[in-house]
């Protein structure tokens, strides 16, 4: 059976033609999934009955199952999304001035183990497939027209290491930028990663505009070491030449997100260790107060730790935002995301 919502385009075109039929009922197709959210080939009510038919007997259309929708404050919804198998992911709608943003997971669990998150605490159970990435998005965009307003920029910053799942995560990419869909703009979509070197090199030649986020956390790789372990394999050196090649080879900007953990990395001297090292990088860096999780003691540093943290990496003149905890009421937040319905 072919995943029918894996397919690009061209390979939807290709997909018709094997069945006898013209390449033209690839972008017909291709529109009822990823434009007008239809989830039955009865419903691609312009196709013969006959191909109808025949589709239903060769391919399938993945459609992840609401489990819950929970609405927190400022139009941030989190959603808990079943898989064929009974895994369970999450996905977060989130509401900025610029418009709406679909927050995707890409595994069910994650290898990674960072001390502070909690999307790797129950380990790894398996990566998702594109079709199950691009149907969070639709399954959200869906629910938005509650809302009148589409989906606008997509990040991949779920449950998950998108680099870890790269074929399946890129090409959930390639989906969301197809015109005959959702039509999103590579420059309004962003990879998270807690720094896969490989993975990001090979991001910088895939000719995709992304943002690249890197999750740094920490200047020093003492500190790094302890809170991510993937530090150990990719050290800071190593990730900095790999962010400065991405942003060489793209154009564009390279963001390093910073949890700020109390008395873990928050102090003015990690601040200053940080605005040092990233020095010349033409770097943003995007604070995220610590979302607190079970398993851990870690502790949300005050405000005026944050502000203070701030101000040193912009007297560097280092441009640094703190990112808005939009889903902490829902559980949703950054980091905070975990495969099994537990709350
Ligand atoms: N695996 C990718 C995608 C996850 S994105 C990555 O590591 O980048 C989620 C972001 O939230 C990452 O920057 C992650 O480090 C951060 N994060 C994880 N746990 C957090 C927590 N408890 N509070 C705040 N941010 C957290």
């Amino acid at each position: 059976m072919e995943d029918i919502k894996s397919l690009l385009p061209d390979e939807l075109k290709s997909f018709m033609v094997s069945l006898g039929q013209p390449s033209y009922r690839g972008s017909q197709v291709f529109s009822w999934l990823h434009k007008h959210l239809v989830y039955s080939f009865d419903d691609m009510t312009n196709l013969p009955l006959g191909l109808r038919k025949r589709l239903g007997e060769t391919a399938f259309i993945t459609s992840l199952n609401i489990l819950s929708r929970t609405e927190g404050r400022k139009g941030t919804v989190k959603y808990l999304m079943e898989t064929y198998d009974k895994n369970a992911v999450e996905a977060v709608r989130m509401e900025y001035k610029y418009g709406i943003t679909a927050c995707l997971s890409t595994q069910v669990g994650c290898k990674m183990a960072c001390s502070f998150c909690a999307s790797g605490q129950s380990g790894f159970i398996r990566n998702l497939t594109t079709s199950e990435i691009v149907d969070q998005a639709l399954k959200i965009q869906k629910d938005v027209s509650r809302f009148s307003s589409d989906i606008g920029n997509i990040v991949l910053m779920g449950t998950g290491e998108p680099l870890d799942n790269y074929e399946a995560s890129v090409k959930a990419l390639r989906l969301f930028n197809a015109k005959e869909g959702l039509g999103i703009s590579f420059r309004r979509m962003a990879v998270s990663t807690c720094g896969l070197v490989p993975g990001i090199r090979r991001l910088a030649e895939e000719g995709i505009p992304v943002t690249l986020s890197i999750s740094l956390h920490a200047a020093t790789d003492d500190l790094r070491d302890k809170l991510m372990p993937i530090n150990r394999r990719y050290p800071i050196p190593e990730l900095l030449d790999a962010a400065a090649f991405y942003r060489e080879r793209t154009g564009r900007r390279v963001t390093f997100e910073y949890t700020v953990i109390q008395d873990v990395n928050d102090s003015p001297a990690c601040a200053r260790q940080l605005a040092k090292l990233l020095q010349g990088q033409m770097a943003h860096v995007n604070l995220i107060p610590f979302n607190p999780i079970d398993e851990r003691e870690f502790v949300r540093p005050t405000i005026h730790r944050m502000n203070t943290f701030q101000k040193i990496l912009e007297e560097a003149s280092i441009p640094t935002t703190v990112r808005r905890d939009l889903g902490l009421d829902v559980h949703a937040a950054c980091g905070q995301l975990r495969p099994r319905y537990c709350r």
